[in-house]
């Protein structure tokens, strides 16, 4: 009977129609695709519509008869021949999905597209852009920036691969009059990962424009909801999506942005010869998970800024720091009691990284490479998208039972 009823549904299927359907299917997300969909990650403009629209919109296959809505997670390491990707470790439709949306989403209200360049992890997207320093080329960077990036680079530099200057990116005066030397690179992290240090992007990337100096910005911690540096004139913006983009702490990724196609496609060379290529199950989850990024970043912005009025009224806690989903507090000096309220909480995971759906908390200098400018006490708090008072309640109660 089963049989029956799908014979009259559908004509038997002889190998030459089993052919013909995959050809079908392939054809919906791939063949007829146009080239950007698949192969080199340059977003589609859409006619003005909000971020938050885009964040659903975007990043979508074609919408064909039958075309999947998600772009699938294309599991192959090798193309057939004749087409733009051919081999996995230049792409592939599921990098491009990924790619296309995170590009719309960080050039949203700018005049022309951007390009992105998917990576297997936030520093495999710095090191690309690092690779293209030239060898002994002066790169100026913030004296806090984000651990991992700050001992790469003093690494590239005793190497003798480049000439480090390092900078206060507060002090917009001393990032001016390092711009006013010959330099080939101005790396920028603001806010600053965990110091919430933020530049004067207007003045420092207008500065840098006139002189020709190529720069990039580390905006993880902004995410493009908060902050877009294209607008004020980056050359690069840099992403951990790890974090709060793809927002559910189960993938490690990174991303570039730029407006120049000509970089786009020298970034993307680096991350085909470095090898630095994300998975497409990656590229499908961080996909995923940006479709949520404006209603994520808005409930931890609105957690975060309640949870910063009231820690700042405990006598206990001596400095809050506060940039969007993030945190900081300082126990008067006291590391030890910053370890053990780090222990004591409920809902709080304890564990490194942010920007998860999940609250997390760590004293950052538990890592022996966490710069000593950070205080021995300081506790980086990411907030996610729990209930505010069960998250403030859980918060008390590892501070009173201290
Ligand atoms: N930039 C910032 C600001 C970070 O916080 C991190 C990781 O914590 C990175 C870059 C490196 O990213 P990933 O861990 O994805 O390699």
């Amino acid at each position: 009977m089963h049989e029956m009823e799908c014979s009259l549904l559908r004509p038997p299927k002889t190998s030459a129609t089993v052919e013909a359907d995959m050809e079908r299917t392939v054809s919906a997300w791939h063949h007829r695709a146009p080239k950007h969909h698949y192969g080199q990650g340059m977003s589609e403009r859409h006619n003005a519509v909000d971020q938050a629209t885009l964040a659903v919109t975007a990043g979508r296959p074609p919408r064909t008869p039958d075309a999947p809505l998600n772009t699938p997670i294309v599991a192959a390491s090798t193309f057939v021949a004749g087409g733009d990707i051919e081999y996995a470790r230049e792409g592939g439709p599921t990098i491009a999905a990924f790619e296309s949306l995170v590009a719309q989403l960080e050039s949203v209200d700018l005049n022309t597209s951007a390009h992105a360049v998917a990576f297997s992890s936030g520093m495999g997207a710095a090191d690309a852009v690092l690779d293209l320093v030239p060898i002994g080329g002066r790169v100026i960077a913030p004296t806090t920036a984000y651990t991992g990036v700050a001992a790469r680079l003093r690494e590239l530099r005793d190497r003798g691969a480049i000439e480090l200057d390092l900078v206060d990116i507060c002090d917009t005066a001393s990032v001016l009059s390092a711009i006013d030397q010959p330099a080939a690179l101005l790396w920028l992290e603001s806010p600053t990962n965990p110091l919430l240090e933020q530049a004067d992007l207007e003045t420092v990337l207008g500065a840098a424009r006139t002189r020709g100096l190529r720069s990039i910005v580390d905006n993880t911690f902004a995410t493009p909801i908060l902050q877009r540096p294209l607008n004020s004139g980056a050359d690069v913006v840099m992403h951990s999506a790890t974090k709060a983009l793809s927002g559910h702490s189960d993938l490690l990724m990174g991303a570039l942005v730029t407006g120049d196609a000509d970089l786009a496609e020298s970034l993307r060379g680096r991350r085909t010869l470095l090898g630095a290529t994300p998975s497409a199950f990656d590229a499908y989850l961080a996909t995923r998970g940006i479709r949520t990024l404006p209603l994520r970043m808005e409930r931890g912005q609105q957690t975060a800024a309640l949870l910063a009025e009231r820690l700042a009224a405990e006598p206990s806690i001596s400095r809050v720091r506060h940039f969007g989903t993030m945190l900081t507090i300082e126990f008067g000096q006291d590391a030890q009691r910053a370890d053990r309220v780090c222990n004591a909480t409920r809902i709080w995971v304890h564990a490194t990284s942010l920007g998860g759906v999940e609250s997390s908390l760590e004293r950052r200098r538990r890592w022996p490479l966490e710069a000593a400018h950070v205080p021995e006490d300081l506790v980086r708090l990411s907030v996610g998208i729990e209930a505010p008072e069960d998250l403030w309640r859980d918060l008390c109660s590892a501070l009173q039972a201290d």
